[in-house]
C-alpha cells in the first residue's frame, strides 16, 4: 500500500471520461437502473452519486478503512452515528470535555430520547468499569480534546470496549488521519468534522464517518432517512481540499510548535496547552500514540479575561473567529464560541476558563505569526 501523502492524491479518483480532476456531478437524480433496494436508487440524498462514491473512496483510504460516508456537517456525522447505535434505554460513556456541539447533542437531544450517559476521564482506565450499566452500548472519545488537547489512554479504551462489547467511537477531527488512524488501533467508528483540516479552506461545512463496511452501511441507512447528505458542490471542494491535507497539516504543525515555544517563554503568558510541549500533562502519551501534535494550541495570560480580550482585539493577522484548520490563523475564546453552549460550571470542571485563548495556526509564515502575537501581547 502506498503512503498516506500519495493516497491523498490518487485514492478515489475514478478519472471519469478522462477527467484528471473529479468534476462536480450537479444532478439530484439519476436514470433508474432497476435497483432492487430503496438505498441503492441513485439519488443525491441516498449518498450514492458519482461525487459521493469518489469522495467516500478517498476518505476511507485516509484511515485504511473499508468504507466511509460523507455528511452535511461534522454534527450530522456525529448525531447520525450516535443515533444508529443508541436506542431509548441505552447508556453511553462520553469523554469529559468533548466538542461543545457533541456534548449538547448528548445532553439535550439524546437525553430527550431516553438515552442516558456518564462522563469518563479518558486518561483514567480504572474509573471506567464502575460506570458501566447493563444497557451501556457505546463509548465515545476524541483523539485530541478541544481546547486543552488531552490525549486519553486510547489503547486501553479499545480493549475495554472489546471486553464489554461496546461500540468504540472516536472523533479524530483535531488530530487528522495524518497524526492518528483509529482503524489501526481497533476503533469501530471514526468521525470527522471535515469543515476543519480535511477541507482546510474555511469555505464549507462537511463531515464524515469512517470505519468497517458493516458499520458505515448501518450509519448510511440512518443518514438516508435523516437527510444529512453532502451537497455535490461541497463534495467537490472537500475532494479538492483533501489533496493538500498532508502539506498543510505538517506546515501548520511546524508553526504551532514554534509559536508554543515562543509563548511558553513569554513573561505575559501563564500557561500554554500544546501536546508537543514537555509541560503538557499528556505529552508522553501523545508522543507514543500520535505521529504529530497538530496545529492547535491554547494559552492563559497572567492578565486574565481582560488581557485575553485585549490580545484578541489587537491581533493583526489572526482573525477573531471560531472553527480551525483553515489557511488563515484564527484566535478565539472557547468560552464565548465553541463551548458557549455549556454551563459555566461544566466549563470550569473541564478546566476551560473564561480567559483561555485558543489559537488555530494557519499557513502564514511562522515568524509573522510570532511577531503578531508579540505585538498583541505588548498591549
Ligand atoms: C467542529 C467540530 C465538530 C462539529 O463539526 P461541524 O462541521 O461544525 O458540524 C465536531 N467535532 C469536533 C472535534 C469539531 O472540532
Amino acid at each position: 500500500m502506498t503512503r498516506l501523502e500519495t493516497r491523498l492524491i490518487h485514492a478515489g479518483e475514478p478519472r471519469l471520461l478522462g477527467a484528471v480532476a473529479m468534476p462536480i456531478f450537479q444532478s439530484s437524480t439519476y436514470i433508474f437502473g432497476g435497483e432492487k433496494s430503496y438505498h441503492d436508487i441513485r439519488y443525491l440524498r441516498l449518498n450514492n452519486t458519482p461525487s459521493h462514491t469518489a469522495l467516500h473512496a478517498k476518505l476511507a483510504s485516509l484511515e485504511s478503512a473499508e468504507a466511509a460516508v460523507a455528511t452535511a456537517s461534522g454534527m450530522a456525522a456525529i448525531s447520525t452515528a450516535l443515533l444508529t447505535f443508541l436506542a431509548p434505554g441505552d447508556h453511553l460513556l462520553l469523554q469529559d470535555g468533548v466538542y461543545g456541539g457533541t456534548h449538547d447533542f448528548v445532553t439535550q437531544e439524546l437525553m430527550g430520547l431516553g438515552v442516558t450517559h456518564d462522563s469518563i476521564d479518558a486518561g483514567d482506565p480504572a474509573s471506567w468499569e464502575p460506570k458501566l450499566r447493563s444497557r451501556t452500548r457505546a463509548v465515545y472519545v476524541e483523539t485530541l480534546s478541544n481546547p486543552l488537547w488531552r490525549v486519553g489512554d486510547l489503547e486501553s479504551l479499545v480493549a475495554f470496549a472489546r471486553k464489554h462489547d461496546l461500540v468504540s467511537m472516536i472523533d479524530n477531527t483535531a488530530a487528522t488521519p495524518l497524526n492518528f488512524r483509529p482503524m489501526d488501533h481497533g476503533f469501530d467508528v471514526c468521525l470527522h468534522s471535515c469543515t476543519k483540516y480535511l477541507n482546510g479552506h474555511s469555505d464549507i461545512v462537511a463531515g464524515a464517518v469512517i470505519g468497517k463496511a458493516s458499520n458505515v452501511e448501518k450509519i448510511t441507512r440512518r443518514l438516508n432517512h435523516l437527510g444529512g447528505c453532502l451537497d455535490p458542490h461541497a463534495a467537490f471542494l472537500l475532494h479538492r481540499g483533501l489533496k493538500t491535507l498532508g502539506v498543510r497539516v505538517r506546515e501548520q504543525e511546524r508553526s504551532a510548535i514554534a509559536i508554543s515555544r515562543s509563548l511558553e517563554s513569554h513573561p505575559a503568558v501563564a500557561r500554554v496547552h500544546y501536546p508537543g510541549l514537555e509541560s503538557h500533562p499528556d505529552h508522553t502519551r501523545a508522543r507514543r500514540l500520535l505521529q504529530g501534535f497538530g496545529g492547535m494550541l491554547s494559552f492563559e495570560l497572567h492578565g486574565g479575561l481582560e488581557a485575553a480580550e485585549r490580545l484578541i482585539g489587537s491581533m493583526k493577522l489572526a482573525v477573531d473567529a471560531p472553527s480551525f484548520g483553515g489557511p488563515e490563523s484564527l484566535v478565539t475564546r472557547p468560552a464565548t464560541t465553541s463551548h458557549a453552549g455549556m454551563s459555566p460550571e461544566v466549563r470550569r470542571r473541564q478546566g476551560i476558563s473564561d480567559s483561555l485563548v485558543r489559537f488555530s495556526t494557519g499557513l502564514e509564515a511562522a515568524e509573522d505569526l510570532i511577531e503578531d502575537l508579540d505585538q498583541a501581547l505588548r498591549r
